[in-house]
């Protein structure tokens, strides 16, 4: 993958608002925050998108996502969050190397705004679909 501002970030050559780090992973603030606290959680292996991520870096984020997120609630006092993690860009992904976005949300409406909207479910088709991707999964 080619170097992106998170690469640049973990190497320390571009400046961030730090929060966590360890061997395998790096949290710091949003620059462009939705609401206070809003802050990144990135693996330093350098998967553009979340399906190419190794286990090792995912169960690395996974290890320290819950930890990281109480310490957001317990420095904002906000009750709720959402985590939102983006791959590709027509799923509004915009810097190219794995994150985890952990969003304050606050009474007054500030942070992640939702749009859902669910489609009917055609039963026959999706366990169709359900068995193809548990097939695949067990390639
Ligand atoms: P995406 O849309 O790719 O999921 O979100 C990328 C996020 O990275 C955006 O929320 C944006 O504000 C944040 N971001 C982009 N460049 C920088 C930067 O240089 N420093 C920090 N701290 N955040 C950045």
């Amino acid at each position: 993958m080619s170097d992106t501002i998170f690469s640049k970030i973990i190497r320390g050559e571009i400046p961030c608002h730090k929060v966590y780090e360890d061997a395998h992973v790096l949290a710091f603030l949003d620059v462009n925050p939705l609401s206070p606290g809003h802050t990144l959680v990135i693996p330093k292996e350098p998967a553009v998108t979340v399906d190419a991520l190794s286990d090792d870096a995912s169960a690395a984020i996974g290890r320290v996502l819950p930890r990281i997120s109480r310490a957001v609630l317990g420095a904002t006092g906000a009750s709720a969050f959402n985590i939102l993690q983006n791959n590709g860009a027509l799923a509004h992904q915009a810097v190219f190397h794995v994150h985890f976005h952990i969003i304050p949300k606050y009474d007054d409406g500030t942070g992640l705004g939702i749009g859902w909207k669910p489609q009917s479910f055609d039963h026959a088709a999706g366990k169709e679909l359900a068995g193809k991707i548990a097939a695949t999964l067990a390639k």
